[in-house]
Formats: structure tokens, C-alpha cells, sequence
């Protein structure tokens, strides 16, 4: 399932119970108990639920928000009606954690390219744990990782998935509204392409020879990137049956290369195609991993590779003993200026 509610979730019907039916003791209106919470990722679209600020009042009246570290010190541990989870499985902890958070939750929703695709930290999945640990880490020992990172729903039963990185704050309030009255979220599976059409946006790949994602990704963003001039990157996925593999292959020949500044190929003659590993990285993104993305970069490479840093695969002396010591193994100490020296140009304000 994509973006969609799952079958069993959409039996399930709205979270918003009404009358206290479970006791039968009270005829009081009961909002849906709601969690956020996040594993491995940068809460980017945690901020996004922060950032609906036109419906952040009619959300807080519908739903009684029980747990959300990132907006307050108000904790608890479930049970939950809607469970919003944001960021992959990256560690041991976090695997266990999933399935306590799945037995707490009557609808876990999965948010963002983290949580639904394994986001940009997904790329080691297909790479040497080890040696991007040694590259990232000065002491790889200390850092507990898996040596995949993962989607939620690979772990546990996912009810519904909101795409993007960050999600839309529109998709969003769509699937919180959906939830409330027990029907099928309209989430959009249509590509950037025509939200470029209906916005009249010009196509970057033929106005400008840029390479661009937005034939095969899911529409969300509003096309944001083609609209200030620059290629789709993909951050809402893969659409449903997206021929990723034939949008490469036009990159390659030339036949996607269209004119411009920008034109793939040489000095921007629009003619030729591009770099087969250019090609792949572009398809190496935020959602990597999926299986329509990946299959382009298995086959053209692109992927990054850890002799990019080839200077941090070795911990410095200093960290080999104990515990990273931050702020001070790498402090530079600067020269102090010489106060008898007479400035050229006068006395610094
Ligand atoms: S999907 Fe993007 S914005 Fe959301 S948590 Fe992951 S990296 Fe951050
Ligand atoms: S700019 Fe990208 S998303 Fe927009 S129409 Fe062109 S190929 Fe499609």
C-alpha cells in the first residue's frame, strides 16, 4: 500500500468515537488519542505538523495530542486511536521499539521518506555498513546501528503512509480529516508532471536540458523544485508502476536531454545524453531504496562510496581510548593577532 488506507484500517472506520461507547457509562464526546514520535531521522516532518499553522487550532479540538516530544514536555506512553511516526529503523533499540509502539496503537501512520522508504540514511542498506561507519564516525565502536536502515512497514503492520521529505502539510490535514469520519484519505498518485502543467511551470528538461524526476515521482510538493528552475529530485517517491528504468535510458541517450544552459551532455549542445553514473545518482536519493529507484542504481552505480572521505577511516590517536571527547579533539587554536602590530588600514571597529 501506498498512500492509501490499508483495507483493515479503513474497516476499522473513524477514530473519532463519539460517545464513550467503550464504558457505556457517558454520553461525552472522546477525541482520538494521537502520538507522534520519531526513530532515526531529522523531524523534519514532525516540524511540518507544527507548521499547518491555519488548522493547528481545529486539529488540537479534534484530536487529543497525548504525545509529541518535539511540541511538548507532556509525555505518555499510549494507548493511542492515531500513532504518526516519523524515521526508519536504523537501530537494534529501535527495532524493539516498533513493535511496542504497534501493540499501542488502534492506526500507526508512517510519515515521511524516513519512515515509509528508509530515507537518504537508506542508502548504506546497499552499501559496506562498516565502512560508512568508519567514514561518518571517528570511533565506530560506540555508535549501535544496523547495518540497514529501513522502512516502518518492514517491521510491523503500517495503516496508512504519508510520502515526502518532508511530508505536505495538505496531505496531511487530508488524512487527519479522513480519519475522522472513516473514509479513504484522497491522497494523489499522479506525477509532478502535471502539477508543472497546471501550475504553467516551464519544463525544466526542456526549457533548460535539466535532468528532472518529476515524470516518475508522486505528485505533493506542488512542483516547488521545477518552479524555481531546478529538476524534481524525487522526494515523494516513486508513483504507483513508474518506469523509472525507461526515464534512464532517455537521460543516457539524449532523448530526455532537451536545450539550454543546462543541457545534459556537452557544453549544453542539448544532442547527447548523460553520464550512465550521473544517471544513477540521480536516482539515489531520499527514496533510494524503494525498489523502483534502486533498480536504476544497481544497474548504473551511482550510489556514494566511502573513499570520498578516505581521511576519516582511521579514528585519530586521541579518540582510540575513550569517549569521543566533542568540542575538543578538533579544536583549532587560533593565532592571537599581535596588538603592537600597526594595521595599514586603522584601528578595527
Ligand atoms: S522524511 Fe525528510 S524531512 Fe522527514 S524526517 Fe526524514 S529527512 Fe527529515
Ligand atoms: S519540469 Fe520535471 S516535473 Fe515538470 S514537467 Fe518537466 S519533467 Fe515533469
Amino acid at each position: 500500500m501506498d498512500v492509501a488506507m490499508r483495507a483493515g484500517a479503513a474497516a476499522a472506520g473513524p477514530v473519532a468515537s463519539g460517545p464513550a461507547a467503550a464504558t457505556g457509562r457517558s454520553t461525552a464526546a472522546r477525541r482520538p488519542r494521537v502520538g507522534v514520535v520519531k526513530l532515526a531521522s531529522c523531524d523534519g516532518c514532525q516540524l511540518t505538523i507544527l507548521d499547518v499553522e491555519d488548522h493547528l487550532l481545529e486539529i488540537a479540538e479534534r484530536f487529543e495530542i497525548v504525545e509529541f516530544a518535539e511540541a511538548t514536555s507532556r509525555r505518555s506512553s499510549g494507548p493511542f486511536d492515531v500513532l504518526l511516526v516519523e524515521g526508519s529503523i536504523s537501530t537494534p533499540e529501535q527495532a524493539v521499539e516498533i513493535a511496542r509502539l504497534r501493540a499501542e496503537a488502534k492506526l500507526l501512520v508512517t510519515i515521511g521518506a524516513c519512515a515509509t522508504a528508509g530515507g537518504i540514511q537508506a542508502l548504506r542498506t546497499a552499501a559496506e555498513h562498516e565502512a560508512f561507519r568508519a567514514a561518518v564516525y571517528p570511533v565506530p565502536a560506540y555508535v549501535d546501528s544496523l547495518a540497514t536502515a529501513r522502512p516502518v512497514s518492514e517491521f510491523v503492520h503500517v495503516d496508512a503512509e504519508l510520502r515526502g521529505c518532508p511530508i505536505s502539510p495538505e496531505q496531511l490535514v487530508e488524512l487527519l480529516v479522513s480519519l475522522t469520519t472513516g473514509r479513504r484519505p484522497q491522497l494523489p498518485d499522479q506525477a509532478v508532471c502535471l502539477e508543472c502543467k497546471r501550475r504553467g511551470i516551464p519544463c525544466v528538461v526542456v526549457a533548460r536540458g535539466l535532468p528532472c524526476l518529476g515524470p516518475v515521482t508522486r505528485t505533493g510538493c506542488g512542483a516547488i523544485c521545477p518552479a524555481f528552475g531546478r529538476g524534481c529530485y524525487g522526494c515523494f517517491g516513486p508513483r504507483e508502476s513508474a518506469n523509472t528504468s525507461g526515464l534512464a535510458d532517455a537521460f543516457i541517450s539524449g532523448a530526455a536531454a532537451g536545450s539550454g544552459d543546462g543541457a545534459m551532455g556537452a557544453a549544453g549542445t542539448g544532442d547527447l545524453g548523460r553520464d550512465p553514473i550521473d544517471v544513477g545518482r540521480l536516482f539515489a536519493g531520499f527514496n533510494g531504496a524503494t525498489p523502483p529507484m534502486r533498480s536504476v542504481t544497481d544497474r548504473l552505480g551511482g550510489r556514494p562510496i566511502m573513499s570520498l572521505r578516505p581521511t576519516l577511516a582511521s579514528p585519530p590517536e586521541t579518540l582510540l581510548e575513550g569517549p569521543p571527547r566533542w568540542g575538543t579533539a578538533h579544536v583549532v587554536t587560533s593565532q592571537a593577532p599581535d596588538s603592537t602590530t600597526e594595521d595599514p588600514d586603522g584601528p578595527r571597529r
